[in-house]
């Protein structure tokens, strides 16, 4: 559940996956995709008003998030303010803050999430930062990212902003999604082949996130996947023709916490206060998608639990673990770290922020590639701690812009040093 706020440290003039309160001032906004959690305030009266009073202010995102977004009505009224931006094609976007006119390029990199899911990528005259939105991608992706990188070095990342839904050592390994959708398969062969009345029903909780299991499924056993919110995916018809809404054409289901109830009416389920039970003609084995379940024990041979004889709990993820996470930033090494997300209840930003710093050796950068780059590190550290709720008085700025120029100084001397035995030996 993302906690970011909206705002990052840099280009306070833009807001991301957040859509209320403060961010009502900013002058752009961005989608990273359709999960309620990164979309608050963005069905309000409040943000529709911003919208049409200001009409250079526009909200970026994919394609396909601009599709899904538009599907449901209570957002139609979008449409014109929306920006659609490719994927890891760098465009320059001007955003009109008053009479002030910033350019800044910003590049997605698909995150292997949910359909349209994006991370964004801010480069300008506030410096370099990359926002993951929520993520699940493979060891080895950030290396593939042509365009975190400036020919064969790295970008240099002020602020990192990540997905830390796994970021606990519980979760350092989650298996591949293809490993669990082979258990998943494996599954569902053995239950349907017993016979036409037997019905497997996925348990899913995610608004988006399964359309990779529901094409897999569906061209493993050539049958439609029952899912009550097919329509949804009118306007992505390579998901909506392997679905259908009528649960008699399926041995799949794909059901959803709130719907079991609402979709009491159907003849062959009979309501309860809070699940939908089948009637006796119909055999179902319920398959429970989760992660948190298996976090603790997260082993290969633990893709799959079985909890009776109709009923398992699958290991599902749409977010990283914890060592893909690490793997990812450890390649990114930005100059400072910041956590989307609190993993568990009781745990505070800083202390998420300082495992991620911990495990990925935040604080003993590889190389710094020029005398800029050094004084622009030291600076951005300097500046980070800084920064805070309280504004410095006068005395202690001017403490601090001495010691800004001391930095300085100091960081061209030592990289003139560094250089010196290379160049006269
Ligand atoms: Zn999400």
């Amino acid at each position: 559940m993302s906690c970011f706020g909206g705002k990052m440290h840099s280009y306070k003039f833009l807001s991301i996956d957040r859509f209320d309160g403060n961010n009502l001032d900013s002058s752009a906004y961005f989608l990273s995709h359709c999960h309620t959690d990164h979309m608050v305030g963005l069905d309000k009266h409040e943000f529709a008003s911003k919208l049409k009073n200001h009409n250079l202010v526009k909200v970026y995102m994919s394609e396909v998030t601009k599709i899904l977004l538009l599907s449901d009505p209570k957002y139609l009224h979008l449409k014109p303010h929306i920006c659609v931006l490719p994927i890891e094609q760098p465009k320059i976007v001007k955003i009109f803050e008053g009479k002030t006119i910033h350019e800044v390029t910003i590049t997605l990199f698909s995150a292997g999430h949910c359909p349209g899911s994006v991370m964004f990528l801010f480069e300008g005259n506030d410096g370099t930062c990359l926002y993951t939105g929520d993520f699940r991608l493979p060891k080895g992706s950030a290396t593939r990212m042509k365009h975190l990188h400036s020919g064969s070095s790295k970008k240099l990342i002020h602020h990192l902003y990540v997905d830390t839904t796994f970021c606990i050592p519980d979760a350092n390994f989650i298996p591949e999604r293809e490993i669990c959708l082979q258990k998943l398969i494996n599954l569902v062969k053995n239950w349907i082949s017993k016979g036409k009345n037997h019905i497997v029903r996925l348990n899913l909780s995610a608004k988006y996130g399964y359309e990779y299991l529901y094409q897999a499924l569906y061209e493993t056993f050539n049958t439609k996947i029952y899912c009550a919110r097919a329509g949804n995916y009118k306007c992505l018809p390579d998901v909506a023709e392997v679905l259908t809404t009528d649960p008699t054409h399926s041995q799949i289901y794909a059901c959803f916490k709130k719907e079991r109830v609402k979709e009491k009416d159907w003849s062959q389920w009979e309501a309860t206060n809070d699940e939908i039970v089948p009637n006796k003609q119909l055999k179902f084995l319920s398959v429970t998608l989760s992660t948190l379940y298996f976090t603790h024990a997260a082993l290969p041979k633990d893709v799959q639990i079985r909890i009776s004889e109709t009923s398992f709990r699958l290991c599902f993820s749409f977010h990283s673990s914890l060592s893909e996470v690490c793997d990812f930033v450890r390649h990114v090494q930005p100059l400072s770290v910041h956590a989307n997300v609190i993993p568990r209840v009781g745990e505070s930003f800083s202390s998420v922020e300082q495992r991620l710093r911990n495990l990925c050796g935040l604080k003993n950068r590889e190389k710094i590639n020029s005398a800029d780059e050094m004084k622009e590190a030291l600076m951005m550290r300097f500046s980070f701690h800084q920064s805070g709720d309280s504004k410095p008085d006068i005395f202690w700025r001017l403490i601090c812009s001495s010691l800004k120029s001391f930095i300085s100084s100091c960081a061209t001397m030592f990289y003139v040093l560094s250089k010196f035995p290379e160049t006269h030996v």
